[in-house]
């Protein structure tokens, strides 16, 4: 391979791992009138929400960060298999609330 054509590929390739992480960064929260948000009363903060025990865990100890579907329990905001491409704060709650296995 040629130079130059080393370092087109080169930069060809920066640039396709350039473009992936704007892709990450680039996630949106989930927005409230999201139809699947309104439909499982989707709100930032739980304590906003109504949240009945479910499964034996009491309403006021639902958070995202202890749903099975919140991708990385650790982060302050990560994604939730119930809204794909998008984040959730850790402590957002939706009805679709399950706890860690
Ligand atoms: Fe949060 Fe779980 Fe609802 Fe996703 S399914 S928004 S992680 S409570």
């Amino acid at each position: 391979m040629k130079r130059r054509n080393f370092v087109n590929s080169l930069i060809a390739s920066s640039a396709v791992l350039i473009a992936g992480n704007l892709t990450v960064s680039a996630a949106q929260y989930v927005k409230k009138d999201n139809p699947t948000a309104v439909a499982l009363r989707y709100v930032e903060n739980a304590e906003q929400a109504e949240r009945g025990e479910k499964m034996g865990v009491p309403g006021e100890e639902q958070i995202c960060a202890n749903c099975r579907f919140y991708k990385d329990p650790q982060a302050d905001a990560a994604g939730c298999s119930l809204f794909a491409n998008q984040l959730v704060p850790a402590e957002a709650w939706c009805a679709g609330w399950v706890p860690l296995a």
